[in-house]
C-alpha cells in the first residue's frame, strides 16, 4: 500500500509532466473508480481545464485545476498513476485514462479496485466532496505536530504505539513500513502501550517519523509491493530498511534476527534486542 513518501514521489513527478496542459478527453473503464460526479459526466466535466499543481494532504493527492476546481485521487491499495503515450498497450487494469495534447496520456492503473477518484466542480469546497479529507490528522512536516502535541496524544492511552502511528487521525500518512523504521530508530517494542512512554521517548519518535519519511522520499519512496513512480519505475527504500520486510534477516546494528508479530492485524517487524519489550526496557540499567 503506498504510504506518503510513495505518494509524495508520485506528486513530484506529476508536478514535472502534467502541468500546464488542458485535458482534450479520456475514458473512464471502470465506474466505481469515479468516486464524484457521476462518472458518465467525469470526463466532459474535464475537457478544457488543466491542472495547476499537484499537492498532498495525507495519502490523498489533489490537483489544482485552471481555470477552476480540484482533481483529486487517492491510490489506496494498488492504485498507480502513469504519464505514457496514449498508443501504449492498455495495462490489464487501466481504471480511467485522461488525454493531453501530443498524444500523451495520465493512465490510473489499479488492480485491487479500491483507488478513487473525484472532480470537484467549480469553487465547492473539496472537503465537502472528498469527506476523507475531514479526518486527517497534522502532516509530518508540518508545525502542528509537535513534541508537545504527539505526547499529548499518546498520554494516558492504552493501545500500542505501532497501533497509534498508524492512527491517520493522529498523524497523516504514516503506514505499516515508516512505522516500523521509525519504531526500530527510536529503540521503542511495537507493542509498547503509548501510556508507558515517557517525553523523551516520544520526542526521539517524532523526529524519527520525520526522519525515514525524508529518507524514503530522498530513495524515491519504496521497493516493497507493487509502487511505481508516474514514468514507472520501483522506489529504492527497501535496500536501505532497517527492519521491515526483514524478518529472519540479521539486525544491522546488534545482528539479532529481525522478528515478526501480528498486531491489530497488521504485521509488526522489530529488533528483539534493540527494541525490549517495556517491562524489560525499565529494568535495564
Ligand atoms: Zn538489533
Amino acid at each position: 500500500m503506498p504510504e506518503l513518501p510513495e505518494v509524495e514521489t508520485v506528486r513530484l513527478g506529476l508536478n514535472q509532466v502534467t502541468l500546464h496542459q488542458p485535458i482534450q478527453g479520456g475514458a473512464v473503464l471502470l465506474d466505481r473508480t469515479i468516486a464524484h460526479p457521476l462518472s458518465s459526466e467525469f470526463i466532459d466535466g474535464l475537457i478544457g481545464l488543466s491542472i495547476r499543481e499537484w499537492h498532498r494532504y495525507g495519502k490523498y493527492l489533489l490537483a489544482k485545476l485552471d481555470p477552476v476546481g480540484w482533481l483529486g485521487v487517492h491510490l489506496r491499495m494498488t492504485g498507480q498513476l502513469l504519464w505514457m503515450n496514449q498508443a501504449e498497450p492498455l495495462q490489464k487494469h487501466t481504471r480511467v485514462r485522461f488525454f493531453f495534447e501530443h498524444d500523451r496520456e495520465l493512465r490510473f492503473v489499479d488492480q485491487r479496485t479500491f483507488g478513487q477518484i473525484w472532480h470537484v466542480i467549480g469553487e465547492q469546497d473539496p472537503k465537502t466532496i472528498i469527506t476523507g479529507l475531514q479526518r486527517l490528522g497534522h502532516e509530518p512536516f508540518s508545525a502542528e505536530f509537535s513534541d508537545e502535541y504527539f505526547y499529548a496524544q499518546l498520554q494516558g492511552r492504552k493501545r500500542s504505539i505501532k497501533t497509534a502511528l498508524l492512527d491517520q487521525m493522529l498523524v497523516a500518512g504514516v503506514g505499516n513500513i515508516y512505522a516500523d523504521e521509525a519504531l526500530f530508530l527510536s529503540g521503542i517494542h511495537p507493542e509498547t502501550l503509548c501510556a508507558d512512554l515517557n517525553p523523551r521517548q516520544a520526542q526521539r519518535l517524532r523526529a524519527n517519523v520525520i526522519r525515514v519519511l525524508t529518507d524514503s522520499i530522498a530513495a524515491r519512496g519504496t521497493s516493497f509491493s507493487d509502487f511505481r513512480d508516474v514514468s514507472g519505475v520501483n522506489g529504492n527504500y527497501g535496500g536501505i530498511a532497517w527492519v521491515y520486510g526483514r524478518e529472519g534477516d540479521r539486525c544491522r546494528t546488534c545482528e539479532t534476527p529481525i522478528e515478526r508479530v501480528k498486531l491489530a492485524g497488521r504485521s509488526a517487524h522489530f529488533c528483539p534486542n534493540c527494541q525490549p519489550p517495556f517491562s524489560q526496557a525499565v529494568r535495564k540499567p
